[in-house]
This record gives C-alpha cells, sequence and structure tokens, in this order.
C-alpha cells in the first residue's frame, strides 16, 4: 500500500513500563489490581506478554470488566499508535491497534476523511472497536466496525504474528469481533474511512408520545436516513411509557451549510473544556437531579438545530471529561441488549416496565434499530431493537439487572459485553449459543488459555481460574 500520506506518528500519554495499580472499566463499579504492562512496539509487546495470563486493554471504555484481569498482567497498548500507511485511492488506512478514533478525526477529517463507524465515543482504540465489534448510530444502513476492516495482524499467545483477514486465517479474524481481546493482541489494522464533504449533519427531531409511536417511528424512519438515535423519557410510565425524541440525520454537503459555517466545513474540534474532576458524592445523583437531567436532555433533544457539528451528533458527552465520575464512588452500569423485531415492542414494554417497578430510576439511555449482523463469531449487533440504559449502582441493582437477564433471553435477546458487568456465564451462554463455536476458535489458536480477564471468566468465555 503506498504511503500517499505522510503523517507523524502521535504519541500517547506516556505510561510507566510496569506497575500494579487499580484499574477500572468506564462504569468504575470495581476497582481491581492489575499488573498494567505498557509497549510502544510489537516487538517490545511480544517480549512482555506475560503467559501466565494477560488480556489488552485500550482506552478503557468498556464499562465492565473487559479490559481488567484482577492480580494479573494487563498489556496497555495505547503505545501502538502509529499510522503504517495510507491509500489514497480507496482511502485505506493501515496502523496500529492502539490509535484511537480521536487521533484518526484528527489527523484525517481536515482531509475530508472520518472513521466509517463510530460508537458514542471517539476516546476507543481501533483494537477496542475490533474487539467489541462496535456499532454507532447507522447500524440499520451500515453494519458494525466489522463492515470497514479488511485486515488484522494478531499477536497470538505462541508468540507468532499472524495475519488474518476474510480469507487468510478467516476463523481468527471472525474470532477477534466480538472476542473480547481472548483470541490475541490485535497488532495492526487496515480500515477504510469514509470520504465527507463537511464535518456536519443535516438532523431531524421528532418527539413521540409512546413507545408503539416511537418504534414505529424508528422503523419508518430508519428507510430515509442513515443515522438514528431515540432517547426515552425515563420518568414517563403508563400510556406514557416509551415516550422521548427520535434524531435522524446524514451527513451534510457543504450547500446544506449556513453561510458561516462554509468557510471551515472540515473544523475539528478539540479536547473537552470541561472535565469532572473527582468522584462525586453518590448523593449528588437522587431523584430529583436525575428528573432534573432527564428533563433538560428532552428539552434539548426536542430543540434539536437542523444542521449540527460531528462532536454534538455523534459524540455529545465527550464535551464532559470523565463524566463517569458523576455517578459517585461505587459507579454505574450500562445495561444494553438487543431483541429481535418479532418479540421487540412487547418485550421492549415489559422491560421498561419492570424497571420502572422497581423503582431504580435509570438515567441517561440510547434506543436503536439494528439491521443484519456481521460475521463475527460473538458480535452483539443482531437485526432488532437495541436499548442501552445507564443505572447508577444503588442497593438491588444487580439483581434487578438478573431479572432483566430473564426478560431478555425469555425474548430471543441477549446483552452487549462492552457494556456488561454482571451478567453470569450459565445465563450468557444461552443468550449465545455461537459460544460453542467460539470456543473451538480459542482452542485452535490459545490452547493454553493465556489470553483471559475478568469478563471472560464471569461470563465462561475461559475457564475460571
Ligand atoms: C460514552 C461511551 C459511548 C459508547 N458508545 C458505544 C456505542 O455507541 N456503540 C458501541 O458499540 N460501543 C459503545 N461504547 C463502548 C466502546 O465503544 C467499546 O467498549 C470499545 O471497545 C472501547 O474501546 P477501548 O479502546 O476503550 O477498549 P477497552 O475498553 O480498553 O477494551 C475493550 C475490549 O477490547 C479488547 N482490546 C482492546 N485493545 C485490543 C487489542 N489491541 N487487541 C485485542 N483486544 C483488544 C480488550 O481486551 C477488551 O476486551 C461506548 C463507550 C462509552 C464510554
Amino acid at each position: 500500500m503506498p504511503d500517499a500520506v505522510a503523517i507523524a506518528p502521535t504519541r500517547s500519554l506516556a505510561l510507566p513500563e510496569s506497575a500494579m495499580v487499580e484499574l477500572a472499566g468506564w462504569g468504575a463499579n470495581a476497582r481491581v489490581p492489575c499488573r498494567l504492562v505498557t509497549a510502544d512496539s510489537p516487538a517490545e509487546l511480544a517480549r512482555r506478554l506475560d503467559r501466565r495470563g494477560t488480556i489488552a486493554r485500550g482506552l478503557g471504555r468498556s464499562y465492565g470488566d473487559a479490559a481488567t484481569n484482577r492480580g494479573g498482567q494487563v498489556l496497555g497498548i495505547t503505545g501502538l499508535d502509529r499510522y503504517l500507511g495510507f491509500d489514497e485511492a480507496t482511502a485505506t488506512l493501515r496502523c496500529e491497534a492502539g490509535v484511537s478514533l480521536a487521533q484518526i478525526i484528527a489527523d484525517f477529517a481536515p482531509r475530508g476523511l472520518f472513521p466509517m463507524i463510530t460508537p458514542g465515543t471517539k476516546y476507543v482504540t481501533v483494537g477496542g472497536c475490533i474487539a467489541n465489534d462496535i456499532h454507532g448510530k447507522a447500524h440499520h444502513a451500515q453494519g458494525s466496525f466489522a463492515s470497514c476492516v479488511d485486515a488484522i495482524t494478531v499477536l497470538l499467545a505462541s508468540g507468532d504474528i499472524v495475519e488474518a483477514s476474510r480469507t487468510e486465517h478467516p476463523d481468527l479474524f471472525w474470532g477477534c469481533f466480538g472476542g473480547m481481546g481472548l483470541l490475541g493482541v490485535i497488532l495492526t489494522a487496515t480500515i477504510r474511512l469514509r470520504r465527507i464533504e463537511t464535518c456536519y449533519f443535516t438532523q431531524r427531531a421528532f418527539v413521540l408520545p409512546h413507545l408503539d409511536a416511537m418504534l414505529d417511528a424508528l422503523d419508518e424512519h430508519d428507510r430515509e436516513f442513515p443515522y438514528s438515535v431515540a432517547t426515552i423519557d425515563v420518568v414517563a410510565h403508563g400510556a406514557q411509557l416509551g415516550r422521548g425524541v427520535l434524531v435522524v440525520g446524514d451527513h451534510a454537503t457543504r450547500e446544506q451549510l449556513p453561510p458561516g459555517l462554509r468557510d471551515d466545513p472540515l473544523r475539528v474540534s478539540g479536547p473537552p473544556r470541561v472535565t469532572v474532576p473527582f468522584d462525586l458524592p453518590q448523593l449528588s445523583l437522587n431523584r430529583v437531579t436525575v428528573r432534573a437531567v432527564n428533563a433538560v436532555i428532552q428539552g434539548m433533544l426536542r430543540r434539536t438545530a437542523p444542521v449540527g457539528h460531528y462532536e454534538g451528533f455523534f459524540y455529545p458527552l465527550d464535551k464532559i471529561g470523565h463524566w463517569n465520575r458523576g455517578y459517585g464512588r461505587r459507579g454505574f452500569t450500562q445495561y444494553q441488549f438487543v431483541i429481535p423485531f418479532e418479540r421487540g415492542r412487547e418485550a421492549m414494554r415489559r422491560i421498561l416496565d419492570t424497571i420502572i417497578g422497581a423503582g431504580q430510576l435509570p438515567f441517561l439511555n440510547v434506543l436503536k434499530r439494528m439491521g443484519p449482523a456481521s460475521d463475527g463469531v460473538l458480535s452483539f449487533p443482531a437485526p432488532g431493537y437495541t436499548l442501552a440504559i445507564d443505572f447508577p449502582i444503588r442497593d438491588g441493582t444487580v439483581e434487578l439487572l438478573h431479572r432483566l437477564d430473564a426478560l431478555v433471553l425469555d425474548a430471543g435477546g441477549r446483552i452487549y459485553l462492552g457494556k456488561d458487568s454482571f451478567v453470569q456465564a450459565e445465563m450468557f451462554a444461552r443468550m449465545v449459543p455461537a459460544i460453542e463455536r467460539w470456543r473451538a476458535i480459542k482452542r485452535r489458536y490459545d490452547p493454553q488459555g493465556v489470553f483471559t480477564s475478568d469478563l471472560a471468566r464471569r461470563v465462561g468465555l475461559v475457564e475460571p481460574a
């Protein structure tokens, strides 16, 4: 691949080479001691890999325990952040897996290129996006991250570095999507970027009075708009259960921008201007504040402007650094599930009723419609309705989530490991029968079970220690 564009490699924040530290997922609901080892070259990483048990960690944006390994090694890979080649003709980038989407946007958006698929934060690594086969607001139209990945190289437990693609070692390739870092360390990836004319979106908001109207609107507008996302009013119940605001959109052309924005259509944003400095006391998230913030969010969404910058369209939460500290010392969890369309409406209503009946006032939430699944063996996205909903950890939260697991399973759905902290192995295996096929791939590429994590042991992707 020709190096058509020369881009200086950027370095991440320097970390000590090895240190016993407390690590947590983004939900910060469990802080566990891990031996964090960093390396800034594949050779160094291979040399330092601890064969007694290890797991890769990107930017730690998974909500639960996917990138922690209690008492064992965690390989911080954000030092692997070099661009290795760029093909202008096909907009294909070859990079190390520790490159973040924020870095790609900062370097490529001014040239009219953007990540093809992005989650709701740009502070994620390419390796993390593959390991979770992340999805964005356009899953119904564009699929999950797998759809933009042509090839990866993987450091196996044996020390071998293997190239995997749809044609070379396809079992390893597809096992890595949704494979939670448990087949090896992804060192590099070849990904296709999207050509954009501007960094802005045309957008429209629809205010929907109840769940049926909301799901009807999602079904209808998803045929027309590539991007859509709804937010439910979490205090509405009874006949108004599921009311909320649906926002749909598409990339704006230069002509669609108001005159004031046309001079700098590819403007990128800087780092967040506001940061939550420390864990706020849990008291700050009581019923009154949750209701107040919910009302503010619903009000803001109703007033969605006709044209918006990618930062507000894709990454509204990135505007506040460390917003997760707002949930206090006990942290929070995000519960995300997908239910096939046939059972989606009825199951969604039962789940929302159960949450409201339990008195566990949830917080932020996102409702989307998903399209066809990728071939990722353990990939989460599948056709159906998906709801992601934040719960501050309180007494009774985990019990409620286990009740929700049973409802999701009963409706033929499953939960998303990238957000999960509490699902148990037996439940996960019932939700995801493909686990058996994935375990066979694991035995082929990591027979000694070198790659392991707290999540892997909890949900039964590896044998318990
Ligand atoms: C505000 C916010 C919004 C989000 N929105 C969405 C969304 O819309 N859609 C969605 O799908 N997800 C979403 N997420 C989740 C996030 O996209 C994923 O958890 C993503 O995997 C995080 O990437 P990371 O680099 O932080 O990985 P980490 O959290 O550090 O690790 C995640 C997993 O990837 C593995 N991994 C990381 N790097 C490598 C590597 N080089 N080789 C092998 N394995 C590796 C780890 O072992 C771990 O299992 C959101 C998260 C946040 C905080």
